[in-house]
């Protein structure tokens, strides 16, 4: 049986309220509302590079001023945006649920400033740089940096602390978020074509450990053929209606 659409967000709802452990599955479609840009289209390009032209390894060792400038640019565009509606309601739906996990892929920052708590990011974070020297890791949020490439107190040269395309994902997070995966009773997945792993397997990894998987985003998606509840719409819209 075919349901309406308003009958698919109230079963969602009802799937948030009832769930006792839900892990949170974001991509940059989750962040797309707050005018961060993604990496297809247009407006996520700089100085017509590609994405995956800087952010790289080998980018870096050849022109590491050059890519710290990219990164500032970004710096720049994020710090002038602000959380919406999709964030702050998975603020909501943490606070109600005894067992929480948001995973995300995004580096923006985001979802921390809208005040998410258990939070798993995989992709590293804007805001934070790492020593190539010392390996220190540590939080800065000046927006533009007064130098670029931005220096250690050790005298070594910072990089963001960002997983680029060629590096490995963090081990720690990876495994605490097949974990997660694997114990929820709801996994939401939401803004995220899911294209790239580990997105494209810890909801199929959750739906095989018994999780109801519901999907949220503006276009059909790799996932949507195995989720119980996929809903298209705006992050920033659909969220709050599941949010009682
Ligand atoms: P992606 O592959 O996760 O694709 C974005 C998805 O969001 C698409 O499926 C699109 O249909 C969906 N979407 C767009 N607007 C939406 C909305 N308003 N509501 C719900 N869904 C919406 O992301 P990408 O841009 O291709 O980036 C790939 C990787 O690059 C990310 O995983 C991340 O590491 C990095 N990135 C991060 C940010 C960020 O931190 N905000 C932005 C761009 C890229
Ligand atoms: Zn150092």
């Amino acid at each position: 049986m075919k349901l309406q659409y308003s009958e698919q967000i109230d079963l969602a709802r009802r799937w948030v309220e009832d769930a006792t452990c839900i892990v949170v599955l974001t991509g940059a479609g989750i962040s797309a509302e707050s005018g961060v840009p993604t990496f297809r289209g247009e407006d996520g390009l700089w100085k017509s590079f590609r994405p995956e032209e800087l952010a790289n390894p080998e980018a870096f060792q050849r022109d590491p001023k050059l890519v710290w400038e990219w990164y500032d640019w970004r710096r720049g565009l994020v710090a002038a945006t602000v959380p919406n509606a999709g964030h702050e309601a998975l603020v909501e739906i943490e606070a109600k649920t005894d067992n929480f996990v948001l995973i995300t892929q995004n580096v923006d920052g985001l979802h921390d400033r809208a005040g998410s708590k258990n939070t798993l990011k995989l992709h590293g974070d804007l805001w934070r740089v790492r020593c190539l020297a010392c390996g220190q890791v540590s939080e800065n949020r000046e927006v533009p940096l007064r130098t670029l490439p931005p220096k250690c107190d050790c005298g070594g040269m910072l990089r963001p602390d960002i997983v680029w395309f060629g590096e490995a994902l963090p081990f720690e997070i990876m495994d605490a978020a097949w974990s997660a995966a694997s114990e929820a009773d709801l996994l939401l997945v939401i803004g995220t074509s899911a294209l790239v792993q580990p997105a494209a397997s810890l909801p199929l990894r959750a739906k095989e450990h018994g999780a109801q998987v519901i999907e949220v985003n503006v276009e059909k998606t790799v996932i949507t053929p195995y989720a119980d509840l996929s809903l298209i719409g705006k992050a920033a819209d659909l969220l709050p209606q599941l949010v009682s």
